[in-house]
């Protein structure tokens, strides 16, 4: 499959063919259906399959987008009806013994919203091509085109990394978009509606932004600060791989989430992510992040991840690389973007990285790397359960990406890190974009680049299930992952006269949801009291020594109010059964990044070089 490329410039669509011809009727989009023609011509084979991906790259999950499907009808280009028969869940195979023409009719039921799946109603239409057309197999390495038959007096814009095949269009024709290849296609999200759109340019390439949601928001701000990612990234690259990128945001309630092309990505947040500082923070991070992509997945990626297999898992022990790698960018190149200080970047690391695979106890059952490997069914699967069954190959890869950049900058005293090896992987995929790289690749590149040994370490980190050895890794940096030393005050008014002493913090280990009214357990940490208390996953809690709590504050309240070491007799319903068990509160171990009091000059030299910006 030496053909395999994403690499896609608009020019080279201008004024192409194509044997392959989608056309995208909308008629029915109140209904979230959209009606699809399939084009094929030039056949020279006895049968032709068609097939419905049942994955799209990047979202690791198989998810069967033929159950949408329906009404289909083959027949040749003069609509004579072709025999033809499903061999499998998502194959259709059509005789063509004797013609050179499919003419395949379908419609598609578009109504989930969300970055990676279409959603068609009377206002706009969201299309994920990987998740609604189907691909003729072994010619995906041809054109393709796509035609849209929509109402531009009603939908006037349309967003997407797909090209025009032509410099203009007459109002009575359709718009037509083309890929070079099925796999571009796939990878190419398309809105059109009525949306925001701002575009700029940086170094020569053209940028869009598009807002999609229907939500008003300040899209000149943002076009502000996604000019500051897209140079920050630049920089850390060295150049940008397109002649096109367009920014896709969602903005939608109870919306999250992203997700990464070759020229596009599509981010989603909720509207709150517009509203206070710190919720700005997350929504430019995940566009860092999913930016970063454009390099570090699309381009760099796994040898397993491209060319794909549509409709099977693609196992690949390297989401450390793909996610993980990004995972510790995204927070490190917004800090440089500025968008975080100093201290926000340390406090984002030690609370949302260090601090929560400390609440993670699957980080000791399995590795990141059968993390990745296993995404189909573990991450991707959201079991209630998962957080004592596996760490997340996001947050633990990084972290030891974190930890084996600090260690690269300490074993060369502030000469390399990290950033050197990912351009060593940028040259290497410029010379051979048809390969992806293989574990040995990538820790050959990150030697190569830095001149320090990390095989060992690197292997430990990511396929161990060891506690990290973060002390180890931070001291040179003048900096401690440890226990906050919390100075329980007296709480003092006026004449700094004493009231109640304030109690030390307690830990439960027990996460739990109000569920109209009730309050139930969503999740129960391995080794703490709440597993020793016997609670389970759905249980109700009723009562604390015999008071009626209805709320997860309530219930907190009530807990720290009782203490550490002292038992609380808790009143449960378990699969409508009721029973009481004691529950004795620990004390709550406040464990922060911390800077040492006593910085060595060294130690000073070494932190200013790994937050430099
Ligand atoms: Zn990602």
């Amino acid at each position: 499959m030496q053909n395999y490329s994403i690499e896609q410039r608009d020019e080279q669509l201008l004024d192409t063919t194509s044997n392959i011809r989608y056309h995208l009727y909308f008629e029915k989009a109140a209904q979230h259906t959209i009606r699809v023609e399939l084009h094929i011509d030039a056949i020279d084979a006895p049968s032709t399959a068609l097939i419905m991906p049942s994955w799209m790259p990047g979202s690791y999950k198989i998810r069967e987008m033929v159950a949408h499907q329906g009404n289909v009808v083959v027949t040749d280009a003069l609509g004579t009806p072709l025999q033809w028969q499903w061999t499998s869940k998502n194959r259709i195979l059509v005789s063509t013994e004797n013609t050179s023409s499919i003419r395949l009719q379908y419609t598609y039921f578009a109504n989930e919203r969300g970055v990676r799946t279409s959603h068609v109603n009377r206002f706009h239409a969201y299309i994920m091509p990987v998740a609604c057309l189907m691909f003729v197999e072994e010619r995906i390495h041809e054109n393709h085109h796509v035609y849209f038959h929509h109402d531009r007096s009603n939908w006037k814009t349309i967003t997407t990394q797909l090209s025009p095949v032509k410099h203009s269009f007459d109002e009575d024709e359709p718009l037509i978009l083309g890929a070079l290849n099925y796999d571009i296609l796939a990878d190419s999200p398309i809105e059109i509606g009525n949306h925001s759109v701002r575009e700029f340019e940086i170094a020569g390439a053209k940028h869009e932004l598009a807002i999609m949601g229907n939500q008003n928001v300040d899209i000149d701000w943002l076009m502000g600060e996604i000019h500051q990612i897209v140079e920050t990234e630049r920089a850390f690259w060295g150049e940008l791989p397109y002649d096109r990128y367009v920014f896709m945001l969602l903005v939608g309630e109870g919306q999250r989430g992203g997700l990464e092309h070759a020229r596009s990505n599509v981010s989603a947040v909720d509207p709150s992510a517009f509203s206070d500082k710190s919720s700005a923070q997350g929504m430019l991070a995940l566009l860092v992040h999913e930016y970063f992509h454009t390099w570090n997945i699309k381009r760099i990626r796994p040898e397993e991840l491209g060319p794909f297999d549509y409709s099977n898992e693609n196992y690949t022990s390297l989401l450390w690389l793909a996610e993980g790698f990004t995972s510790y960018y995204d927070d490190l190149l917004t800090y440089r973007c500025g968008f975080y200080t100093r201290e926000e970047y340390l406090n984002v690391v030690s609370e949302q990285h260090l601090g929560r695979l400390e609440r993670i106890p699957g980080r000791h059952a399995m590795s990141v790397k059968d993390s990745s490997l296993l995404a189909w069914v573990k991450l991707y699967s959201l079991s209630p359960d998962m957080n004592n069954r596996f760490p997340s190959y996001y947050l633990k890869g990084g972290i030891v990406t974190m930890m084996l950049d600090m260690w690269i900058i300490a074993q060369t005293n502030g000469t390399y890190r990290l950033d050197q090896a990912m351009q060593t992987m940028w040259e290497l995929y410029k010379n051979r974009p048809e390969r992806g790289l293989s574990e040995d690749d990538i820790i050959n590149c990150i030697e190569f680049a830095v001149g320090v040994k990390i095989r060992e370490k690197l292997l430990e980190w990511m396929g161990g299930t060891d506690e990290l050895p973060y002390n180890d890794i931070l001291q040179p940096f003048g900096l401690v992952w440890g226990t906050r030393k919390e100075v329980t005050p007296w709480n003092t008014f006026g004449e700094n006269r004493p009231f109640a002493a304030k109690k030390a913090p307690v830990f439960i280990g027990v996460s739990l949801k109000d569920e109209q009214g009730k309050l139930i357990v969503r999740e129960v940490e391995v080794g703490t009291p709440a597993e020793r208390a016997g609670f389970g996953i759905d249980d109700e809690i009723l009562c604390v020594n015999g008071r009626r709590v209805s709320s997860a504050s309530t219930f907190m309240q009530e807990m720290q109010s009782i203490g550490v070491g002292k038992c609380a007799t808790i009143t449960a319903l378990c699969d409508g059964t009721l029973y009481e068990t004691s529950l004795q509160p620990e004390p709550a171990v406040n464990k922060a990044l911390m800077q040492v009091s006593d910085m060595s000059d060294t130690q000073r030299k070494l932190l200013e070089f790994w937050l430099k910006r």
